[in-house]
């Protein structure tokens, strides 16, 4: 592994950012102190220094918000022209490309997303918030012929769901707080987010410029905290739907949580996806396509290949060239523009995927890459984490059956189609997956066959605002992007008139 040389202190934030004054929540057009005036603190991942005191919404925060959010979808919200939406989304991503630089920094600094990375995603980002502008001036029901005696007229309109909490993660601060507010902003409900207490920056940003947009004041809502923030957004009885993206234990919580009111929910949760690779696959791309789609964000993805089949003709090498590709990586500071990997986002996950490593040593797996932490010089204090390829893998190991959530692939041998798609399907997860092979019968096949959202064929990680992207199984329900997202933004409802 190629420990990069840059010492992390050299590296330094811009002056503005490197003391941020303290976060507030935003209620109602107003940014405020958490009711209990009590605070957390956002932290550096690659340093252990302290980036940002923000406020920990109580009950009471997240009641007013609540509050604050009917209000406003109650009063001129709802009846806003599609237009005028569709007009301050495309504000809304004019301001995100203007200030994208920023976010990119503050997810880099917050989450340790290496800034190569978090600066190339303003494309996807601005794209996202334009393609749900779009969608809100595409907002429509159907004319139904019906059987019913007499003459009558029946129609269905949509309408908003009303008040939206949308509960993110922190492995894509910015882009998993759009791929949110932007469907709900478009189909005209009122949102109350609550971003992870571990990338809290860019959402709070993101609030400042839909407030900058000229969204009126209510309709967007920031509370910050932790788990408990979430589960009072998920509990509470003013909210009608929960769009959550989280891990899948949580995601069971929201849904015990939602029981009262009976809320709508959709739900983007973990993954173990298999990465196939046949032999007769355009092997180099397949070898760079394989270490991407788990060390990508240091494999804080949920779509993350982590399960790595490799045609047994060609295991051994396939996976020996993926080991080499790993140990070149160059592991680093985050705001280094050459760092391929950053540190792990928290103390907390580098702990985690540590525990997951050792679990690998001790079943037996085989490190032909990485398998410890990288700490030399100045990683030292960092969460860094070497990028590991693990061989001799077995499909009841820990490291197989469970998500890890960091860089580690675990690569095993197959013989047949038949069996790797049943072992590949042998998961409760079932949110990406990849297939690598020059045969187009055998990938429709395979892509057939496969139990997951999502299947690459000869790619993977794409992802567009226009495609749908969503789990099977315990990955959760509903789908983000594609026309049919905003639809879990909205009512169906129907009207039967019967003509004199
Ligand atoms: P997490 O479930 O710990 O937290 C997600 C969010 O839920 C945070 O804002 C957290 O504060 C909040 N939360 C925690 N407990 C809660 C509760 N009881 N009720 C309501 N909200 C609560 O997940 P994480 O560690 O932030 O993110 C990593 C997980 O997210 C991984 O499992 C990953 O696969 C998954 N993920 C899925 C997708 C997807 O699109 N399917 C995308 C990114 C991440």
């Amino acid at each position: 592994m190629n420990e990069t040389l840059t010492p992390v202190a050299a590296l330094q934030p811009p002056k503005a950012l490197a003391s941020m004054a303290p976060k507030k929540l935003l209620i109602n057009g107003q940014w405020r102190a958490s009711a209990s005036g009590k605070t957390f603190e956002s932290l550096n991942p690659a340093t252990g220094d302290v980036l940002a005191h923000i406020a920990e919404a109580s009950d009471s925060d997240v009641d007013a918000a609540v509050v604050a959010a009917r209000k406003a979808f109650e009063g001129s919200w709802s009846a806003t022209k599609p237009f005028e939406r569709q007009r301050l989304l495309l504000k809304l991503a004019d301001l995100i490309d203007r200030d994208y630089d920023e976010f990119a920094m503050l997810d880099t600094l917050e989450m340790g997303m290496p800034i190569a990375r978090s600066s190339a995603g303003r494309q996807r980002v601005v794209g996202m918030i334009r393609f749900y502008a779009g969608q809100a001036t595409a907002i429509h029901g159907q004319s139904i012929q019906n059987s019913l005696p007499g003459t009558v007229l029946s129609y269905t309109v949509k309408e908003a769901v009303g008040v939206v909490g949308a509960i993110v993660p922190w492995n894509g601060p910015l882009s998993q707080a759009v791929w949110k507010v932007a469907p709900a902003l478009a189909a005209g409900c009122t949102v109350v987010l609550k971003p992870s207490e571990q990338a809290s920056l860019s959402p709070l940003k993101l609030a400042e410029l839909i407030e900058e947009a000229g969204f009126p004041p209510g309709v967007m809502n920031v509370v910050t905290g932790a788990g408990a923030v979430g589960a009072a957004v998920a509990a509470h009885p003013g909210i009608d739907k929960v769009g959550f993206t989280g891990s899948t234990a949580t995601g069971q919580a929201i849904v015990r949580a939602s029981a009262g009111n009976l809320k709508r929910l959709s739900l983007e949760l973990g993954g173990k996806s298999p990465d196939i690779i046949f032999a007769d696959a355009d092997l180099d791309a397949a070898v760079a396509g394989a270490a991407n789609a788990v060390f990508t964000n240091c494999g804080q993805i949920c779509i993350a290949g982590s399960r790595l089949f490799v045609e047994r003709k060609i295991h051994d090498e396939f996976v020996h060239r993926v080991a080499e590709l790993a140990t070149r990586m160059r592991i680093g500071s985050p705001l280094d523009h050459a760092t391929e990997l950053g540190p792990l986002a928290s103390r907390l996950q580098f702990d985690r995927v540590m525990g997951y490593i050792n679990a690998g040593h001790e079943e037996g797996a085989k490190a032909l890459a990485g398998g410890a932490r990288a700490d030399t010089g100045a990683l030292a204090n960092g969460c860094y984490v070497q990028p590991t390829v693990f061989a001799d893998a077995r499909d009841d190991m820990k490291i197989v059956r469970e998500e890890i959530f960091g860089p580690v692939i675990s690569a095993m041998p197959f013989d047949s189609v038949e069996e790797v798609v049943q072992r590949a399907n042998n998961t409760s997860y079932g949110l990406g997956s990849g297939v690598w092979t020059r045969d187009l019968s055998k990938a429709h096949l395979v892509a057939g066959a496969l139990k997951a959202g999502t299947v690459w064929v000869n790619c993977y990680l794409q992802l567009d605002a226009a495609i749908p992207f969503g789990g099977y199984k315990m990955s959760g329900y509903g789908r983000e992007s594609g026309t049919e997202h905003i639809d879990h933004y909205l009512q169906t409802k129907s009207v039967v008139v019967k003509l004199a």
